[in-house]
C-alpha cells in the first residue's frame, strides 16, 4: 500500500485523460490506472475520428489517445496499467483494489470507466465469439478480408464498421431491427452511397450458426413480414450499443436504472462525497469523445474544489 493521494483516476478514455491533464497541470499528480488490457479506451479500436474539434483532417483513434496519454504524462500523471477490481469509496480515504494485486489510495475518486459492448443474446453468439463473431471490426476485420460479413445495429458504430469492413470483405449486408436508423444523416447517406452494403430494415438476426471453422451463416427474421432466410457470412460484426462499466462499484455510488452513474445536476458530483464521475459511464445521452473530455474537466475542476473546502 502507496501513500495517500490526493487523487485516484479509474480509466483512460478521453474523460480520464483530460481530468488527468487538469488535475497535474494543478499539481495534485494524479494517478491514473489506466486498465490492464484497453488503456486508452474505445477510440484506440476506432479508425479516423472525422469530429473531434482541431483536427480538420480527422486524427486515427490510437493517435488522438496516445497524444492524451503524452499530454497528461508531461503535467505529471502517473500511469498504471491495471484493471480495478473493487473499491471502498465510503469515508474521507478511498481505497482501490486492483486485479495485479495492488491497493492504491487517495482523498478522492474519478470514475471515467466507460462502457462495454452490448450483446445480442441469441443462440451461437457467445459460442462463436472470437471464430466469426465479433464487436470490433477495425481489430478483427482483417480476418473477413474477400469474405461476406454481417453487422447488426442502426446506430453511429454499426454504419462506420459496416463502411470500414465494406473495404475489406467481400460484401456487407447491415441488420436494422426497426424500420429507421439511430445514426446521423451523414453517417445513413455514406452508408446507403456504399454499392458494397446491403441494407435490410426491420430485420433481427435470430441465430448465428456455424461449424468447427466458425461460423457460416446468421437466421434472420424481417419483423415486418415474420419471412425468415439464412444470409451466408464468415463473420457477424455486433455493434448495438453500449453497458455502463460500472458493476465493480458495488451498488456503492447510486446509479440509474440502466447502471450509469447518476451525477448531481451539471457537475461530476456522485452520491458519495469525493467521488466524482466521468465520460460514457456517467452519460446515457451523448457519448461523444468530446462530450467525455469536457466531463473529464468538470470532473477535475470539481476535484479541486472539493479539497479546496476540505483545507477550509
Ligand atoms: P446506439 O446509438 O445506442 O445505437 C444502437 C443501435 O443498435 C440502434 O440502432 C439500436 O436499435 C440497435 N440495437 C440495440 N439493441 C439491439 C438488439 N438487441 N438487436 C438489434 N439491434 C439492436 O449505439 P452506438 O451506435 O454504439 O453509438 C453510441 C454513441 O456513440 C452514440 O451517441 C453515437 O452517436 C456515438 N458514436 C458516434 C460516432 C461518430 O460520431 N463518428 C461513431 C460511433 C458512435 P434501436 O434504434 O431500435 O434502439
Amino acid at each position: 500500500m502507496s501513500e495517500t493521494r490526493e487523487v485516484i483516476i479509474i480509466g483512460s478514455g478521453p474523460a480520464g485523460y483530460t481530468a488527468a491533464i487538469y488535475l497535474g497541470r494543478a499539481g495534485l499528480k494524479p494517478l491514473v490506472v489506466a486498465g490492464a488490457l484497453t488503456p486508452g479506451g474505445q477510440l484506440v479500436n476506432t479508425t479516423e475520428v472525422e469530429n473531434f474539434p482541431g483536427f480538420p483532417d480527422g486524427i486515427m483513434g490510437p493517435e488522438l489517445m496516445e497524444n492524451m496519454q503524452r499530454q497528461a504524462e508531461r503535467f505529471g500523471a502517473e500511469l498504471v496499467y491495471d484493471d480495478v477490481e473493487s473499491a471502498e469509496l465510503d469515508g474521507e480515504t478511498k481505497t482501490v483494489h486492483c486485479s495485479g494485486g495492488d491497493t492504491y489510495t487517495a482523498r478522492t475518486v474519478i470514475v471515467t470507466t466507460g462502457s462495454y459492448y452490448r450483446h445480442l443474446d441469441v443462440p451461437g453468439e457467445e459460442e462463436f465469439g472470437g471464430h466469426g463473431v465479433s464487436y470490433c471490426a477495425t481489430c478483427d476485420g482483417f480476418f473477413f478480408r474477400g469474405k461476406p460479413v454481417v453487422v447488426v445495429g442502426g446506430g453511429d458504430s454499426a454504419l462506420e464498421e459496416a463502411n470500414f469492413l465494406a473495404n475489406l470483405a467481400e460484401s456487407v449486408t447491415l441488420l436494422v431491427r426497426r424500420d429507421e436508423f439511430r445514426a446521423s444523416k451523414i453517417m445513413v447517406d455514406r452508408t446507403l452511397a456504399n454499392p458494397k452494403i446491403t441494407v435490410l430494415m426491420n430485420t433481427v438476426a435470430d441465430r448465428i450458426n456455424g461449424d468447427k471453422q466458425g461460423v457460416t451463416s446468421v437466421s434472420v427474421r424481417n419483423t415486418a413480414t415474420d419471412g425468415e432466410e439464412k444470409l451466408e457470412a464468415k463473420g457477424v460484426f455486433v455493434a448495438v450499443g453500449q453497458v455502463p462499466q460500472t458493476a465493480f462499484l458495488g451498488g456503492q455510488v447510486a446509479l440509474d436504472e440502466r447502471g450509469y452513474i447518476q451525477v448531481e445536476g451539471a457537475s461530476t458530483r456522485t452520491s458519495l462525497p469525493g467521488v466524482f464521475a466521468a465520460g460514457d459511464c456517467a452519460d446515457p445521452v451523448y457519448q461523444q469523445a468530446i462530450s467525455a473530455a469536457g466531463t473529464g474537466c468538470r470532473a477535475a475542476l470539481d476535484v479541486q474544489m472539493y479539497l479546496d473546502e476540505l483545507e477550509a
